[in-house]
């Protein structure tokens, strides 16, 4: 995404099935490349995945 994905916005490589777009090819960024999911990113349910990210993007969100 242009200028990177701001906190709480989907990235536009996210397909309907939660898959990426990107995925396999040289295109996908260095960062999600470099990304290591442990267990307790993903919890047991979707739900618990997307409560880590938000608290993830909480704490990292810039001071003011
Ligand atoms: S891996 Fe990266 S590029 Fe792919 S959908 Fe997730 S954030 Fe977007």
């Amino acid at each position: 995404m242009p200028g990177g994905k701001a906190a709480g916005v989907r990235c536009v490589q996210l397909t309907g099935e939660y898959l990426c777009a990107l995925h396999g090819t040289s295109a996908k960024p260095a960062v999600c490349n470099g990304l290591k999911p442990m267990p307790e990113m993903c919890g047991a349910d979707r739900g618990q995945a997307l409560d880590y990210l938000d608290r993830l993007e909480r704490e990292t969100a810039p001071g003011e």
